[in-house]
């Protein structure tokens, strides 16, 4: 199959690259490196299958020769990315996912579509299956996140039922793992990153707050199941094992640093209570299940970033306070 991956210098693109070309795979990535790097496909610069196209898909996507699939995973994910790039990810999430879609029509490949556990915003529903439409606020500072991807489920899905368009949707729950960003501001980077400096960890809130965590060779490995079964409704890939923020706290110092402490910073607006994904769907469907657990997954985590820190790569990551949302 020739592919084409949008946000292949991101972190789960470049992996789902690396997924694709081992299996003998042609590999098409685009990406416009406001938040890819890449470095992430550097270590694919001498392999034939894969070619680098740098280009914006809020803008028309053109890609000369014959594609079976499209796998669009560009888009800012971080909070702290969405909150300084709003327009951007509204635009990645809808014209972009638009285009995507018209190239995957114009091609007769099959499209699979990056959302995210997100679409479940503040969920009332808990763990949180498929069937659950969410709770999510259109206008706090997530919207442009959660209602970019809402709305590009929904554009997906009009696709395949007017068009006939083959479709995939992966729900995508707090993944994390090597080529995160040091910068990227979310929690597992950035407590690792913290201990590693030997600052306090930013907890927000009071740390009551879960998340559950996937490993990210799990993850893309579910998602390529996914690409290849036959199911055309949303399925959750995630790690259901739960964790307060707190605990994952608790976790990174004791793997790091015993000696850092926690620094406590308020809550940002609509940050959801709890998070998990119901996999029963992934289960059955696609015979997936995460297999790495939190403890293996954080050290080879925090290996990845000790060779970041060898290179001088490693500055404090950036923080989302309720001043920097004020100030928007
Ligand atoms: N969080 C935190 N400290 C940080 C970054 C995040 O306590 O430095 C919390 C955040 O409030 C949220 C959870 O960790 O409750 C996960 O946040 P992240 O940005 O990783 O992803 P989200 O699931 O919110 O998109």
């Amino acid at each position: 199959m020739r592919i084409l991956i949008t946000g292949a210098a991101g972190f789960l693109g470049s992996h789902l690259a690396d997924r694709f070309l081992s299996d003998g795979h042609e590999v098409v990535g685009m990406d416009n490196l406001i938040t890819g790097n890449l470095e992430n496909i550097a270590h694919l610069a001498d392999e034939p299958r894969f070619e680098f196209v740098e280009h914006d898909v809020t803008q028309f996507i053109d890609v000369q020769g014959e594609l079976n699939g499209v796998l669009h995973f560009a888009s800012p994910a971080s909070p702290v990315d969405y909150l300084e790039l709003p327009i951007q990810t509204l635009k990645v999430g809808s014209l972009g996912t638009h285009n995507a879609l018209g190239l995957s029509l114009a091609k007769g490949a099959r499209f699979l579509l990056a959302s995210t556990s997100e679409v479940y915003g503040d969920p009332l529903v808990h763990p949180q299956p498929e069937s659950y439409w969410g709770n999510v606020n259109p206008i706090g500072p997530r919207g442009v996140y959660d209602e970019a991807k809402r709305f590009a489920e929904a554009m997906t899905t009009a696709y395949r039922r007017y068009h006939g368009v083959d479709t995939r949707t992966v729900r995508i729950f707090n993944t994390y793992g090597p080529r995160m960003r040091p910068g990227d501001g979310r929690v597992v980077s950035n407590f690792i990153v913290q201990a590693l400096l030997g600052h306090g960890l930013t907890v927000y809130g009071d740390g009551s707050q879960s998340r559950s965590f996937c490993y990210v060779s799990d993850e893309v490995e579910g998602i390529y199941r996914l690409f290849n079964s036959n199911e055309p409704h949303p399925v959750n890939i995630g790690n259901p094992d739960e964790y307060t923020v707190g605990q994952l706290a608790e976790l990174i110092q004791a793997l790091v640093n015993p000696d850092v402490g926690v620094t406590y910073l308020p809550l940002p607006t609509d940050d959801p209570k709890v998070r998990k994904p119901d996999i029963t769907r992934a289960r059955t469907l696609l015979g997936w299940e995460p297999l790495v657990s939190l403890d293996e997954g954080l050290r080879s985590t925090v290996a990845y970033f000790r060779s970041l820190q060898e290179r001088g790569a490693l500055k404090p990551p950036p923080v989302l306070t309720e001043d920097a949302e004020d100030a928007r």
